[in-house]
């Protein structure tokens, strides 16, 4: 897949995790081209030299995670700090519930200093939450969190406004109630179909597992099949569509 960038998230035990990473990327280094961090993990100088030094030895771009009570303005600090690695992005929860209009410069300026995209992520708010901090605040682009979105039974995939400010997946299983969890086959077949609810065709996608023995090659030439899949089932529904409304159908 020419048009996906991959990522992994680190969790839980950062240096060890970031170790297991390293050891991945040793050999496979050219499956991944991003890697997702937690805030709390640049605040810690020895996380923040390995960080660096894993990004800048295979060429990897980084994103960076905020929770809801992270410090935007600390934030700008402490990027000055990662000057040497290309920022990819930034995705947040619930921060854009803040004040909307200091967000927005705030944002906007950290978008055009690193030339980054600054992204919204769904947690356990509808589709309306969404739809209004994106359009009060331009510089937002809509990350789509699958999990989240099955265990809050949020069904965002219904808006056509959020659909089309999608600029990254997170993609993590659901498990007996529990999130960031492997894939299961239930989780792969509901995948297939949101995906081609959504039509994706290209962007970021990270995958966000809490056990990062999970890291496989496998996982992302699966998700390849999965999104080959989901353009089969896309286009035969557009099919039936048209034959239904006696269209011609399209090649
Ligand atoms: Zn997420």
């Amino acid at each position: 897949m020419q048009n996906i960038r991959y990522g992994f998230k680190i969790y839980g035990n950062h240096l060890e995790n970031l170790s297991l990473l390293s050891v991945f990327l040793e050999k496979h280094s050219d499956r991944i081209k991003i890697v997702q961090v937690n805030f709390d993990l640049l605040e810690s100088f020895p996380n923040r030299k390995y960080l660096i030094d894993l990004l800048t030895r295979y060429d990897l771009g980084l994103i960076i995670h905020l929770d809801d009570s992270d410090d935007l303005l600390f934030l700008s600090q402490l990027m000055s700090s990662f000057s040497s690695v290309p920022l990819v992005g930034i995705v947040m929860h619930g921060a854009v519930a803040r004040s909307m209009k200091e967000l927005n410069l705030h944002l906007s300026s950290i978008a055009e200093h690193y030339e980054c995209f600054i992204s919204v992520e769904n947690t356990k708010h509808s589709t309306n939450f969404y739809k209004k901090a994106i359009k009060k605040t331009p510089v937002l682009s809509f990350c789509f969190d699958v999990g989240h979105n099955w265990i809050n039974k949020t069904e965002l995939e219904k808006s056509k406004f959020l659909i089309s400010r999608i600029n990254m997946l997170h993609i993590h299983g659901v498990i007996k109630g529990n999130d960031h969890e492997r894939l299961s086959r239930k989780n792969r077949k509901s995948l297939v179909k949101l995906l081609s609810r959504i039509s994706f065709d290209g962007g970021v996608v990270v995958f966000e597992i809490k056990n990062i023995f999970y890291l496989k090659r496998e996982v992302f030439s699966e998700f390849d099949k999965l999104l080959v899949a989901s353009r089969r089932e896309y286009r035969e529904r557009e099919k039936g569509q048209n034959a239904e409304q006696g269209h011609p159908p399209l090649n």
